[in-house]
């Protein structure tokens, strides 16, 4: 009996899964396989929280596994670099002729890929790579001239085009598979990794519910009760008038196809959108499309580099102390210091207040945009790479389609507008819950909590200048 292996990497779920589906269609045993690689995940910075995450959502797909005659082997292996040598020796041991895997998108990822392909190759063993993040293929969007788009506007265009055509189906769950005998293969104890990345209680790595069909039912209740106010509330971070569910898509409990079938299955999945807050909803999951299609097409950008080559040349400042009291809420401007602190206690953090945050380091502070970057992937529990540098290159006006350099949010007038009863801040500044609705927003000499580090005004003009120099 010849065998295929399926390799885990992000994409815990088992229905839906591309790769999985394909490595259980030819009546050949199936083993599955997922590799723990702590120091090179923490080299990228993945927050703790975030493999905390993952590996209780790898223990629950164990048990699916299971279910389904599927035996899942556990390696940690702290460096990539040693993956080749490690899957071509196992595909050997245990008479496996076929790997299969979801492809992941960053460089370092394509390239660790590139290597297992050529060992598994020497030994005349295939690997078959499918897509499975993202709606469409990565490279298959294209303008009239067969160019990546740069600009989302005109990449969400095709996109809603290439919907009303067809929409990309879900797959099945597998079937059954034929039991497989393993022998006395090594395999590690998922519990005791779990241990070792535990999270205190007030952070969401351990409060939130996880499996397939806690993210399933946390997207059926999105779509049945909040989508059609999502264009109303999705900007007031007070609210929980979003999804809640980037943890759940990053490590692949769920996936895009998913989401985006849960919005059209009253409609016997013809493309149609009934409402503003649908509309707003599925541009969020294109914009999320965008960036990850960005990262296949300009590789440059896993690499520490501006989309936008020019802004390499902007003089940051580097202040250790200024980035230091960003990083811990302390630059007495109470609603960035209500979304580090947010970040920092619970891995998660409004997108609204993202944005202001985000603004105001590589802005108002100045300071390299790549150094916040950093800083948020290394306590979200969502954080990924596409989505985060998107994010941060489009607030520091170095990345493609990002807000202009002059349009610089003044987190004063953005806190009144979004955050107008104070109700945000109060939630994470405890010092200053005695404020009104008024005061709060803005300087007032309140003991235990600092004076605004820098002028808004000044550091604004400061900015500007340095933008127009380059
Ligand atoms: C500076 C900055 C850093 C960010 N870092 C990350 C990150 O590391 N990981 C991450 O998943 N998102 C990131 N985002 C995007 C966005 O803030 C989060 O996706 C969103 O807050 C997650 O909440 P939700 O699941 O309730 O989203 P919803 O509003 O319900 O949206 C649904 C899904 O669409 C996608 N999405 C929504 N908005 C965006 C966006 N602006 N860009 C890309 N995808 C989007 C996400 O997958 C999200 O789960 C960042 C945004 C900024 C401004």
């Amino acid at each position: 009996m010849t065998r295929n292996l399926f390799w885990f990497r992000q994409d815990l779920r088992v229905n839906d899964n591309a790769g999985l589906w394909h490595a259980t269609q030819n009546n050949r045993e199936c083993l599955a396989l997922a590799i723990i690689s702590p120091q090179q995940w923490q080299s990228h910075d993945d927050a703790p929280s975030k493999i905390y995450f993952y590996l209780r959502q790898l223990q629950n797909i164990q048990t699916e596994l299971k279910q389904l005659n599927i035996p899942l082997i556990i390696k940690t292996i702290p460096w990539w670099e040693n993956i080749p040598t490690y899957i071509a020796s196992l595909c050997q041991e245990l008479d496996i002729d076929a790997v299969y895997a979801n492809t992941e998108l960053p460089f370092n990822e394509q390239q660790r890929d590139t290597h297992v392909t050529t060992a598994l190759a020497k030994l005349e063993k295939s690997i078959h790579l499918f897509e499975d993040r993202t709606l469409f293929p990565t490279q298959s969007i294209r303008n009239k001239s067969g160019e990546p788009y740069k600009v989302f506007t005109a990449f969400k265009k095709t996109c809603y085009e290439r919907l009303s055509i067809s929409i990309p189906r879900c797959y099945p769950l597998p079937k059954t598979q034929i039991k497989v005998d393993l022998g006395n293969i090594e395999n590690e104890s998922i519990t005791d990794l779990i241990s070792e990345f535990k999270h205190d209680k007030n952070h969401l790595a351990f409060q939130l519910e996880i499996s397939e069909k806690i993210a399933q039912k946390k997207l059926h209740d999105f779509i049945k009760y909040k989508i059609s106010h999502y264009d109303e509330k999705r900007d007031i971070p007070s609210i929980d008038g979003t999804s809640q569910l980037s943890p759940y898509l990053n490590i692949g409990a769920i996936s895009v196809r998913q989401c985006l079938e849960e919005v059209l299955k009253d409609n016997d999945y013809i493309f149609s959108i009934k409402s503003k807050g649908q509309q707003v909803w599925v541009d969020e999951l294109l914009w999320r499309e965008f960036y990850q299609h960005i990262m296949v097409d300009f590789p440059h950008i896993s690499k520490h580099l501006p989309f936008k080559k020019e802004t390499q040349k902007i003089q940051w400042r580097n202040n250790s102390d200024d980035l230091a009291k960003w990083q811990h809420g302390e630059t007495g401007i109470p609603i960035v210091d209500a979304g580090m602190r947010q970040l920092k206690q619970t891995g998660w953090m409004h997108n609204r207040v993202r944005m202001i945050c985000a603004m105001f380091l590589s802005k108002n502070l100045l300071i390299d945009w790549r150094v916040g970057e950093k800083w948020f992937m290394q306590n979200l529990l969502d954080g990924d790479l596409a989505a985060n540098n998107g994010g941060w290159q489009w607030s520091a006006s170095t990345g493609t389609d990002a807000v202009p350099y002059f349009r610089i949010f003044n987190p004063v007038t953005q806190s009144q507008r979004f955050d107008p009863t104070g109700e945000y801040i109060r939630t994470w500044i405890p010092e200053l819950r005695h404020l009104d609705d008024k005061q709060i927003h803005a300087k007032a000499q309140v003991s235990g909590y600092p004076q605004p580090m820098v002028d808004l005004k000044a550091s604004r003009e400061r900015a500007l200048s340095a933008f127009k120099n380059i």
